[in-house]
């Protein structure tokens, strides 16, 4: 038996890119004190631990880092099969989401986001051929 597909949890660390997706922007947390973005959002800099921490507009453009195709149907309503994609975003975070390509991602391909709403007013980012070339 399966249940639907859960929406994502609106913890604090969490709204601004959730609210972000809705507008369709991409939010991601930024160290003010070495001026990395980070993921996932949290509240300090995974790399020098600050807590001067914000949040950008991301361009949303990156490269395929890695990729699997699931063929389980693990919530009601899913189709099968489902590929998700890891992505390395230009500005360095690595974000793992569905992917809206029409063929198999290929590692290093260009990628764009784009939003879906997966609920009411719930908006998810993802990805799919795009970018630079
Ligand atoms: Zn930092």
């Amino acid at each position: 038996m399966t249940n639907p597909r859960p929406l994502p949890a609106r913890y604090p660390e969490d709204v601004e890119h959730l609210d972000g997706a809705a507008r369709g922007e991409l939010r991601i947390p930024v160290c003010h004190s070495c001026a990395q973005e980070f993921w996932p959002p949290g509240p300090v800099c995974p790399r020098d631990f600050t807590t001067d921490v914000g949040w950008v507009t991301d361009p949303g453009t990156g490269r395929v880092n890695s990729w699997v195709r699931f063929h389980k149907r693990y919530f009601a309503g899913d189709e099968v099969p489902y590929t998700v994609v890891q992505v390395r975003l230009d500005s360095g975070p690595n974000l793992t989401t569905t992917w809206t390509g029409p063929a198999d991602p290929v590692i290093g391909e260009p990628v764009a986001v784009s939003f879906r709403e997966a609920g009411a007013s719930v908006f998810l980012p993802e990805f799919g051929p795009g970018g630079q070339a």
